[in-house]
């Protein structure tokens, strides 16, 4: 994969090894970044009659991002990864005296809009929605970042976080994809709002070790051998 300048990645990071995070977790993240841990679709590679289709029923090719973005059966661990980023950072920017709201119901004339966080201090106001997206094969996080973005930058959520805060938002995201990249936008905002690099890496590792997790429950016990 071609490194993309436009990322904050913390690839390198992880690859020099951390002690956030034990051997064995440490191999597996690094097949989860390299999109070779097994799946059907990945196996059967030059062999187009090996059945290639999630083994859950869905008629969809058993791929990492069908595993990790789309599959139903995987629904609600990655609910939980995302509550976890969504937790870390409201708790760090709360310890820095940010106003915090998590997922405050948002009433538009399309229903109701619930971003993630909204945060403001005396001085700005933010809106910010978390992702983990998919690969880069898909989509870059720069792409997700700006999906996000103008998903929330509306009149009326402006309107309603004026109200809130007192101040106009600034519309962003915390958007990574499960290869370490964050999207730069996400990462100058979180920077912005005084994030540390620390956290910023400890809820990539965790994100990592989540999204490995995910991909071991998905496959059952039996699978576990294919992934150390
Ligand atoms: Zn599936």
């Amino acid at each position: 994969m071609v490194p993309d300048a436009t990322l904050q990645s913390f690839s390198g990071w992880v690859r020099a090894g951390t002690r956030l995070m034990s051997g064995g977790e440490f191999v597996s993240t690094i097949k989860l970044r390299g999109n070779v841990l097994g799946t059907r679709s990945h196996e059967a590679r030059g062999r187009p009659e090996r059945l290639v289709l999630c083994r859950h029923g869905c008629q969809r090719p058993e791929t990492p991002g069908h595993i990790q973005q789309s599959c139903p059966v995987t629904h609600g661990w990655r609910v939980q990864r995302h509550d976890k980023i969504v937790t870390t950072v409201c708790k760090h920017l709360g310890d820095r005296g940010w106003e915090v709201l998590r997922e405050p119901n948002i009433p538009t004339p399309n229903g109701l809009r619930k971003p993630d966080i909204v945060l403001w201090n005396s001085v700005q106001s933010f809106v910010i929605d978390v992702q983990v997206c998919a690969d880069m094969r898909v989509a870059t996080p720069n792409d997700a970042h700006k999906r996000k973005r103008d998903y929330y930058n509306t009149p009326i959520i402006r309107q309603w976080v004026n109200e809130q805060s007192g101040k106009p938002p600034v519309i962003s995201s915390i958007v990574m994809n499960w290869q370490c990249a964050w999207a730069q936008a996400s990462y100058n905002t979180f920077k912005a709002l005084g994030g540390t690099d620390e956290v910023s890496k400890l809820i990539t590792v965790r994100m990592l070790e989540d999204s490995v997790r995910m991909y071991r429950m998905f496959c059952g016990a039996g699978a576990l051998r294919n992934v150390h």
